[in-house]
């Protein structure tokens, strides 16, 4: 079941970048495994998928011992301060870094490492209430901010659009996502790199890969639904 999951959506990503003239291999699937099993992850890793995802960091501490060591984890929920400690030498990429406070511990414990980890700004293009990340007018002064951190590099830009029942409603806040990141390549901000947008999940990937996604999120539909 898993795997004809992760063939549909394949078949899915390839048909929405040949719909918009973009080559399969510029997106990337991150499987989102939180709150599913090692035996699941496993299966979907025999595929040949190396990139998960996970929103907790102990999910990912406990996790990682038992799954093969060439994964790339993805850090794509709200993370608190005091773990990033926990995660800092373990994770590819931290989608989901929403503050500048939050930036400045990651420095902390990069510098500790003498490492550099790899980071994208959550921007919440939709401002919703519920929602962590940059409002769109406060990105530029993130950016600015966090790019001066030796031990940080910035990627580029992530958001979680709302939950809608039609794919179709997200699309402009794709659109803006991808607007702020060509805005923010254009002040050619030292140690910044816009080249990521990870954008789009179960119910709207197809419309993020139409917009520029070059990394999406998707757990259900791979892994079918969580409890
Ligand atoms: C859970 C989660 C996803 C995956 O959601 P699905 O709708 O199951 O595909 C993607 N991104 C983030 C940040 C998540 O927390």
């Amino acid at each position: 079941m898993i795997k004809e999951n992760l063939l549909e959506v394949r078949k899915r990503m390839e048909e929405a970048c040949l719909r918009c003239g973009r080559k399969p291999e510029e997106v990337t699937l991150i499987a989102v495994s939180k709150t599913k099993p090692i035996s699941m992850m496993e299966e979907v890793y025999a595929e040949g998928c190396l990139d998960f995802g996970e929103n907790k960091v102990q999910e990912i501490v406990r996790k990682l011992p038992d799954m093969p060591q060439n994964i790339r984890w993805h850090m794509i929920g709200h993370l608190q301060r005091n773990k990033v400690k926990m995660i800092a030498d373990k994770v590819t990429l931290i989608h989901s870094v929403d503050s500048i406070r939050l930036a400045e511990q990651i420095e902390e414990e990069a510098a500790k490492l003498g490492r550099t980890v790899d980071i994208l700004l959550e921007v919440n293009v939709a401002k919703e209430e519920s929602k962590y990340g940059f409002l769109p007018e406060e990105l530029e002064t993130g950016v600015r901010e966090i790019s001066r951190f030796p031990h940080i590099a910035i990627k580029g830009l992530m958001t979680i659009a709302p939950f809608v029942e039609n794919p179709e409603n997200n699309r402009k806040y794709f659109k803006k996502l991808r607007q702020l990141s060509v805005d923010m390549q254009q002040k050619t901000i030292d140690n910044v790199s816009m080249s990521v947008l990870s954008m789009g999940m179960t119910g709207d990937y197809e419309v993020a890969i139409e917009e520029g996604a070059t990394l999406i999120r998707v757990g259900t539909g791979i892994f079918g639904a969580r409890l």
